[in-house]
């Protein structure tokens, strides 16, 4: 009898333990105090709208529409008046503002806060499929259409709203404030946001700590949490590379074609990079923070499985591989993206090429991923012939346990009560990466909550956001930058 009790509390422990071992760490990002509650004005939302009516596109090659630039200036100039008469305006490049409003306190430090100006186009073909004008700056059903609504004219304006609100209240911040706002984030950057950080780097200007858009509030979209909002804070960006891979094989007549030629083995090694992945999935420092963060605020049976890692690793890993986002946070991905052959219908071709793409774990450099495909491109008689020279290395991690990412935090729960708060992965590229260098932390953070059928706008067709939304962004803001 002795010996089953024992049996069923050694049971139960087994079950509860890895429960009990989680503990909720959520509590920290809670309001330390509060900030005071600005008004903001009437008129934003309107002022955002015609924002979005510049027709300040990034596309390749490079076209700047320097006329929509100025006037998208012009229009900051008059919306922000207080902004323009107290603080230091520059332009950097040829279309990139920067800003510095100067800390109060003697022992001010530099922080950051970075947006981009610019958009990508319009697929003319989808122009019919949107229910606004996308370069009007329209207002339909308390909704702003427009390019740029979310990514990412509404954090540059709903940073300069809230400076514009927290100044004209005679408010002055104790650190010094810089502000970059870029002219070409959706192509690299480098014109821009690089420009700035290049002459940062000859100035000796560095940062306590960068913020950046990216990660946003996302509702239903976080596994086991689907009905709560997450707020993700990028904490790192994972890198960028394109490679070309080429197939050479004799070609010949297609009247009396080989079994084997060039066509062939380029769509063998296409096929292989889906079907045995070059690189195998694995947690980086982002996705552990993530796990720590939320696991804890899930159902008993995900808590019992995150509890028992490391033991249960290989199982979370494998369900990531069940969706392209949990794929593309937890490996390098390796994607066939143009492919080439052929000059004749009746001629087998004695060439092809594949351009690959991939997005680089932290933790890997451009060249463990070129030799990665070189071997894998071997087996299959090819070679990387070429790999682009605007690649660019994964960022580092910045700490989450930090006084500035708990800011950020505290400033999330502050406006929006009932997120969650975790560090997180940053998927594409954000102007901050240009900063490497500079400051030991980057934070890319956008105040935006966005369900699932709200991503597809961003890049896509009807991009927009709710008035209330807009004016929570401005109150992130205005709550962020008093805190900070
Ligand atoms: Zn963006």
């Amino acid at each position: 009898m002795k010996k089953i009790i024992l049996a069923i509390i050694a049971i139960v422990l087994i079950a509860v333990l890895p429960v009990l071992k989680l503990q909720s760490i959520q509590e920290k990002y809670l309001p330390s105090e509060s900030t005071t509650s600005y008004e903001l004005r009437n008129e934003a939302t309107e002022i955002f709208a015609k924002g979005l009516s510049y027709k300040t596109i990034s596309q390749v090659p490079r076209m700047i529409d320097s006329a929509a630039f100025e006037g998208l200036f012009e229009h900051l100039q008059t919306s922000f008046p207080t902004v323009y008469e107290k603080l230091q305006i520059d332009t950097v490049s040829t279309h990139t503002l920067w800003m510095k409003l100067g800390g109060s306190s003697t022992n001010a430090e530099n922080m950051l806060f970075i947006s981009h100006l610019d958009v990508v186009p319009v697929d003319p073909k989808t122009m019919k499929d949107w229910e606004a004008e996308p370069f009007a700056g329209e207002i339909v059903d308390d909704y702003v259409y427009g390019r740029g609504a979310l990514d990412d004219k509404a954090s540059a304006f709903g940073i300069l709203e809230s400076l514009e609100t927290l100044l004209s209240n005679d408010w002055q911040p104790s650190h010094n404030f810089y502000f970059c706002f870029g002219q070409d984030e959706e192509i690299g950057g480098r014109n821009g946001a690089g420009v700035a950080a290049a002459m940062c780097r000859e100035k000796g200007i560095t940062f306590r700590t960068i913020f950046d858009e990216a990660g946003t509030i996302s509702v239903g979209s976080v596994p086991g949490l689907e009905n709560t909002p997450v707020a993700l804070i990028g904490v790192a960006e994972k890198g960028y590379i394109s490679v070309e891979v080429n197939f050479e094989q004799p070609g010949g007549h297609s009247s009396m074609p080989d079994t084997e030629n060039a066509i062939l083995s380029a769509s063998a090694f296409i096929t292989s990079l889906n079907e045995e992945p070059i690189f195998s999935p694995e947690f980086t420092e982002p996705l552990q923070g993530f796990m720590t963060h939320l696991a804890p605020e899930m159902s008993f049976g995900l808590k019992w499985a995150f509890g028992l890692r490391p033991l249960t690793n290989s199982l979370i890993l494998s369900n990531y591989q069940g969706s392209s986002t949990g794929r593309a946070l937890t490996t390098n991905t390796a994607v066939a993206t143009m492919v080439g052959a052929g000059i004749k219908d009746n001629v087998v071709p004695s060439s092809s090429r594949v351009v690959c793409n991939t997005r680089i774990l932290p933790g890997y450099s451009i060249e463990d991923i070129v030799q990665a495909y070189s071997k894998r491109a071997s087996q299959y008689g090819g070679t990387v012939s070429w790999y682009n020279d605007y690649g660019s290395g994964p960022t580092p991690t910045s700490s989450y346990e930090g006084k500035d990412f708990i800011n950020l935090g505290q400033s999330i729960r502050a406006t929006f009560p009932e997120a969650l708060i975790s560090p997180y992965l940053t998927l594409g590229g954000t102007d901050s990466k240009n900063f490497e260098g500079l400051s030991d932390q980057t934070y890319r953070f956008l105040p935006i909550a966005l369900t699932p059928e709200d991503l597809p706008r961003i890049h896509g067709i009807n991009e927009r956001i709710h008035v209330e939304a807009y004016r929570d962004l401005c109150r992130f803001y205005l709550d962020l930058f008093q805190r900070i």
